[in-house]
């Protein structure tokens, strides 16, 4: 867990290369929906576009059926979800969590992160205009996400602090919280979600 913009999806791509699991990122799976018009993208659209948090039931049913996938049954890494108390009880029926890692950056850093954002929709590569360059050959193609407004920023940021930082406490409580600090560089913020990943 962790504000948007982050960098959970890109330190999700190091927890993947270290433990073999999927990676299972419930922004991947709605903005997908979303571009293939599918009935669940039509229902979340709106709230996307606007920086709300999509309804748990819908968040909830979709986990559901991706848990069903044979890729699945050793385990994954979770990627924004769970996003709410109601989606962290639900997943607790489902399955049991071994690890929460919580990355932790100041709301006026994630405004930068956002903003700079650039995704390569062929690979799915994320970069940055400033922190993480994409390569020359590859500017042309960059796309940047419709929800990575300063605008917007505020309301997901506002979600977050509301519906999604109470359940740091709600890890914590139960002994499976790993916080760490997240202002450092990718490589630097990396070598402690690697350390992070190791004690588990
Ligand atoms: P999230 O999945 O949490 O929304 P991303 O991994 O997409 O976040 O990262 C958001 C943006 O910030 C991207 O442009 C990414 O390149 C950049 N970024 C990620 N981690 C760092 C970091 N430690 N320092 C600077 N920029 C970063
Ligand atoms: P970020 O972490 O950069 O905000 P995500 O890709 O994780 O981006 O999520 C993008 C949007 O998708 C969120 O603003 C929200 O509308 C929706 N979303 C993703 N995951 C969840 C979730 N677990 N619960 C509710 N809404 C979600």
């Amino acid at each position: 867990m962790a504000p948007p913009g982050a960098g959970k999806g890109t330190q999700a791509t190091k927890i993947v290369e270290l433990t073999g699991k999927p990676q299972v990122s419930t922004g991947d799976m709605l903005r997908s929906a979303l571009s293939e018009g599918t009935e669940l993208g039509v229902e979340a659209k709106a709230f996307m576009e606007s920086g709300k948090l999509v309804p748990d039931e819908v968040i909830i049913g979709l986990i559901r059926e991706r848990l069903k996938q044979p890729d699945a049954s050793n385990g994954v890494l979770f990627d924004g979800f769970p996003r709410t108390i109601l989606q962290a009880e639900a997943l607790e029926e489902i399955t049991k969590v071994s690890t929460v890692i919580s990355i932790e950056v100041p709301d006026d850093e994630i405004v930068n992160r956002i903003i700079g954002r650039r995704m390569d929709p062929v690979t799915g590569d994320i970069f940055h205009v400033t922190f993480n360059p994409a390569p020359e050959e590859i500017q042309d193609r960059l796309v940047q996400r419709k929800d990575d407004t300063e605008e917007t920023v505020r309301s997901r940021l506002d979600a977050y602090h509301k519906q999604t930082k109470p359940l740091g406490n709600w890890y914590g409580e139960r002994g499976l919280l790993i916080s760490i600090d997240g202002t450092g560089s990718i490589l630097e913020v990396g070598a402690l979600v690697t350390s992070a990943v190791n004690t588990v």
